[in-house]
């Protein structure tokens, strides 16, 4: 793909993605599918059924609205507008585990599976006693999962050039701490020690070998810690949402049109009734293109997942001139609205850097604690 390159800004702020092009609003910059990805444990324990290796979800947009509004009579008109393929869904045979396709049953065999296949009705296997014990120290919302990083190692392992492997992995923004700023990652603080010994002990029964070994050491462990945190962008997958953006496409008239949206969002009352925000299919995975792209509080880029799986798409949503920064949000849209103070605080613990954007830049003269819900934020930090 051309358009962009990744290289050093001027700034502190290391590599970034530049364009090389011009972009307009709603433009693609690029399209790449993860090095690795995984459902986040919460998420897959509530039963979000999912691809194993793609995230697609396993569910029709009608099963899927059925089951988070528990209303199992609600049809969806316009059904075959978004026609989820479920014909193809397909078992690993000896574990079970359910792929959207052939195509990712192979994928997920040669890039990780092969090492990671066990029965999943083994509570005593050393993959089910590492999530279990994950999933006791990290209730939702989830950010990260230790799977990732499991995946990772096993990518390594069963690569057929593994140094090359672990050398592609280490590619990957990797420091634990920022010394200049003195920021440590939330996972990794002081009082995170013995959660981390346990969770690297419990890895190492999981998967071991010559190539992994580095990651397994206290230091090397924790630097992957940090990889994951830093790097994992999330992925959200949801049958319901990408049936609401394809029948947004059909022609009707206004008086349908008008209806449909009533529809829409009776829709999402019902599900917000019974199951809250928690929509989605959720996960993370590592991106080597994506994850070189830095933050911004007023940024030019965004990213999404327009087909329903683990494939992101980075959009111009400003216009983009050659030799530009090409910049996303790591906050979400709720976050992003914050104060500065509220902003750079959660890129800190998350991210490991101080934000001197444009627009922080232009706020620096705001106080270090604003507004009301900044505040209400302050007390649950408090209570941690
Ligand atoms: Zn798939
Ligand atoms: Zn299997
Ligand atoms: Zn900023």
């Amino acid at each position: 793909m051309d358009g962009f390159e990744i290289r050093t800004s001027n700034s502190k702020k290391g590599k970034g993605l530049f364009a090389t092009k011009k972009y307009d609003v709603g433009d693609v910059i690029l399209e790449e599918d993860p090095l690795v990805s995984c459902q986040f444990a919460w998420n897959a324990a509530y039963r979000y059924l999912a691809c194993d290796y793609c995230m697609r979800p396993l569910e029709t947009p009608e099963q899927n609205v059925r089951r988070l509004s528990c209303k199992p009579d609600i049809v969806l008109p316009h059904a075959s507008c978004f026609d989820i393929n479920l014909e193809n869904v397909t078992t690993c045979d000896q574990c079970g585990i359910l792929y959207c396709s052939e195509d990712c049953k192979q994928r997920a065999y040669e890039a990780f599976h092969r090492t990671l296949c066990y029965d999943t009705s083994d509570a005593q296997h050393p993959v089910m006693v590492l999530l279990e014990t994950w999933k006791q120290m990290h209730y939702p919302p989830e950010t990260t999962s230790v799977m990732l990083l499991v995946r990772i190692l096993a990518f390594i392992e069963q690569s057929s050039n593994p140094s090359a492997a672990a050398a592609t992995v280490k590619q990957f923004c990797h420091r634990t701490v920022n010394e200049d700023a003195e920021l440590v990652h939330k996972l990794l603080g002081e009082q995170f020690t013995e959660q981390l010994n346990t969770l690297r002990e419990l890895t190492a029964n999981v998967i071991n070998g010559d190539h992994v070994e580095q990651f397994l050491t206290p230091e090397g462990f924790c630097s992957l810690m940090a990889l994951v945190g830093t790097n994992g962008q999330g992925i959200g997958t949801s049958p319901l949402a990408l049936w609401v953006n394809s029948v947004l496409e059909i022609t009707m008239s206004d008086d349908e049109r008008q209806q449909l949206d009533l529809f829409i969002d009776k829709l999402y009352q019902y599900v917000e009734e019974e199951s809250g925000t928690f929509l989605n299919t959720e996960g993370s995975g590592l991106f080597c293109l994506q994850s070189a792209c830095n933050h911004s509080c007023d940024p030019n880029a965004e990213s999404s997942f327009p087909y329903g799986n683990h494939r992101i798409q980075l959009k111009a949503i400003k216009q983009i001139m050659p030799g530009d920064e090409i910049c996303i949000s790591y906050l979400d849209e709720c976050s992003l609205q914050r104060s500065r103070h509220s902003r750079q605080k959660e890129l800190a613990q998350n991210y490991l850097f101080v934000c001197w954007c444009e627009r922080c830049l232009s706020q620096a003269s705001q106080p270090d604690c604003t507004s009301e819900e900044d505040m209400s934020d302050e007390e649950i930090d408090a209570d941690d």
